[in-house]
C-alpha cells in the first residue's frame, strides 16, 4: 500500500463571470461516510467529466464516484474563455502555429474531442449561448499583428485548413469597434459558456455516476482497492483516475515537470438596449488576439463583454485578490481602448484561474501507478485537450484502447523544469517580456 497526500488543495477565488451569471446551483452533495464504486475519478473539470461520460457509456453496469474539491464549474473549467479550438494553439510561438506534421495529427485529435463534446451537447440539448459551433476570429491591431496573422494563415494553408481574411471594415462589422486593423476567421472552433457547459455535462451523467462536490481529496492509498479520503468521508474502488489538472503535482506526481500559471478575466454588466445599439456589430462573437500575449475578447449573447489578458507564474497555484484587482485595471484599459462608445459600462465580475503547462507542451497522461491513471496538464488548450484527455484515459483504463489512446501514449512525458531559482526568475521575465511585446493587442 502506498499513501499519497495532497500538499495543496484548489482554492479558486471569486466566482467567474460565467459561473456568476448562472442560477445558483442547488446544495452540493458531499462525500460522506464510506462509499464504494467501480471507479473513482478525482476532478470534475473537462477531463474528469469527459472520462465519466465515456466510462458511463462503455461500462454501463458499473458505478463511478466523481469527486471535486469545489462546485462543478467553480474551477478552471468554469473560468476559461470558452474557446474549444480545433487548430494548433501553441502559446509559446509567435502566431500559435507549430510544427507542420505534429499539427496535422493534433488537429485530428482535437476534432475527435470536439465531436465527443458536440454529441453530448446535442443529446443534452444545449442552446447556442452554451455551445455554439460559430468559429473564432483572430484580431490584429497594428501592422505587426497583421504580419503575425498572415504568417498563421500561411501555416493554415499549408495544413489545408480554411480561413477567411478580414479587413478593418469587416472587423468593425462583426465587433462594432474600429480598434482592429484586420483579422482572420476560422470556422472550426466551438464557443462555449464554460460553466454552463460543465454543469450541464455533470447533470447528464446518469444514475450510475455520483458527483460529489466540495469534497477535497486530502489523501489516497493505493492497493488491491484504492481509497480516497475527504474531510467527511472516503471512497473505495479498484481503479482511480486523477483529472486534477496541475494538482496532480500536489499528490507528488510529475514533480518539477509542470508549470503553473494564473490567467485573469473580467466580464461587464449586461449592456442596456441603448448601449447594444450604440455598439453595433454582431450579437455574439469570440476573438483571440493576433499576438498570443494580447487580449481575448468575447461578446456574449447575454449582451455582456468578456476581456481576458495578463498572466502570472504561480508555482504555489494560489490566487491573490491583489492580482485580480491589479489585472482588472489592465482589463478596464483594454476595454476602454476597444469600446470608447461604451464609457459607462463597468466590469461586474473579475477572477483568475489556473493553467497548467509543461516546457515541451506534453500532457501528464497515462497509468502512473497500478490502476491509477492521470489525464492532466492541458497546455493552454484545456477545453479541447481536457476533453480529449478524459476520453482517452477512460479508454486506456477500461482497456478499450484505440487510436486516440495510442496517440496520447506516444506523446512525450513533460520535460523537467530548469533548477530553481532560474526557473521562477526566467518564467517571470518571460511573461513580463511577452506582455510588453503584446503592445496594442493587450
Ligand atoms: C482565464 C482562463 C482562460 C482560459 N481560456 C481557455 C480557452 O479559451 N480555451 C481553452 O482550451 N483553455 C482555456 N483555458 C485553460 C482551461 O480552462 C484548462 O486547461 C482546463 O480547465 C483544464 O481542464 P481539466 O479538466 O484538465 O482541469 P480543471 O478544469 O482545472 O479541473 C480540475 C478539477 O480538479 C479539482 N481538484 C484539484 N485537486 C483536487 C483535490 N485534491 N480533490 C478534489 N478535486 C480536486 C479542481 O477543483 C478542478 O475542478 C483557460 C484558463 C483560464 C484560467
Amino acid at each position: 500500500m502506498t499513501e499519497y497526500h495532497a500538499r495543496r488543495l484548489p482554492a479558486d477565488l471569486n466566482g467567474s463571470g460565467w459561473y456568476s451569471i448562472l442560477d445558483k446551483p442547488g446544495p452540493a452533495r458531499e462525500l460522506e461516510g464510506p462509499q464504494t464504486a467501480d471507479w473513482i475519478i478525482v476532478g470534475a473539470g473537462f477531463a474528469g467529466l469527459s472520462a465519466a461520460r465515456r466510462l458511463a457509456r462503455s461500462r454501463p453496469g458499473e458505478t463511478i464516484a466523481l469527486i471535486d474539491a469545489q462546485r462543478v464549474g467553480w474551477g478552471a473549467a468554469g473560468r476559461n474563455s470558452g474557446f474549444m479550438i480545433d487548430l494548433p494553439h501553441d502559446l509559446a510561438s509567435e502566431s500559435y502555429g507549430g510544427i507542420h506534421a505534429q499539427n496535422l495529427a493534433e488537429i485530428q485529435l482535437n476534432r475527435a474531442a470536439i465531436a465527443f463534446a458536440r454529441e453530448a451537447a446535442e443529446e443534452i440539448g444545449l442552446e447556442k449561448n452554451v455551445f455554439d459551433a460559430c468559429g473564432k476570429y483572430h484580431g490584429a491591431t497594428d501592422g505587426r499583428g497583421i504580419e503575425t496573422l498572415r504568417a498563421f494563415e500561411r501555416h493554415l494553408s499549408w495544413l489545408g485548413e480554411p480561413y477567411q481574411k478580414l479587413d478593418a471594415a469587416d472587423m468593425k462589422r462583426v465587433t462594432g469597434t474600429d480598434y482592429y486593423a484586420g483579422g482572420s476567421f476560422m470556422p472550426g472552433t466551438v464557443i462555449i459558456q464554460p460553466a454552463a457547459y460543465v454543469r450541464a455535462l455533470a447533470a447528464s451523467l446518469g444514475s450510475r455516476v455520483t458527483v460529489y462536490e466540495n469534497s477535497p481529496v486530502l489523501r489516497f492509498e493505493t492497493g488491491r482497492e484504492h481509497t480516497v479520503h475527504t474531510p467527511k468521508g472516503r471512497a473505495t474502488a479498484p481503479r482511480l483516475i486523477l483529472t486534477v489538472n496541475g494538482h496532480i503535482e500536489s499528490f507528488g506526481f510529475f514533480r518539477h515537470r509542470l508549470m503553473h500559471v494564473l490567467l485573469y478575466g473580467s466580464m461587464t454588466r449586461r449592456l442596456t438596449a441603448d448601449e447594444v445599439r450604440t455598439l453595433g456589430g454582431e450579437p455574439a462573437w469570440a476573438l483571440i488576439p493576433a499576438d498570443p500575449r494580447g487580449s481575448t475578447v468575447r461578446r456574449l449573447r447575454e449582451d455582456r463583454i468578456l476581456v481576458r489578458n495578463s498572466a502570472t507564474y504561480s508555482p504555489g497555484m494560489a490566487a491573490a485578490e491583489r492580482n485580480i484587482e491589479r489585472f482588472g485595471q489592465v482589463h478596464d484599459a483594454s476595454f476602454r481602448a476597444r469600446f470608447p462608445m461604451l464609457p459607462n459600462v463597468e466590469m461586474e465580475h473579475r477572477w483568475s484561474g489556473h493553467l497548467c503547462l509543461s516546457l515541451n507542451s506534453a500532457p501528464a497522461f497515462g497509468e502512473i501507478a497500478e490502476r491509477v491513471y492521470s489525464a492532466c496538464c492541458c497546455n493552454g488548450l484545456g477545453v479541447t485537450k481536457g476533453t480529449l484527455g478524459g476520453m482517452a484515459i477512460a479508454d486506456l483504463a477500461s482497456g478499450a484502447g484505440g487510436p486516440v489512446v495510442e496517440a496520447m501514449l506516444r506523446a512525450p512525458r513533460p520535460r523537467r523544469l530548469y533548477p530553481e531559482p532560474f526557473m521562477t526568475m526566467g518564467a517571470h521575465l518571460k511573461i513580463w517580456w511577452m506582455q510588453r511585446r503584446a503592445g496594442p493587442d493587450l
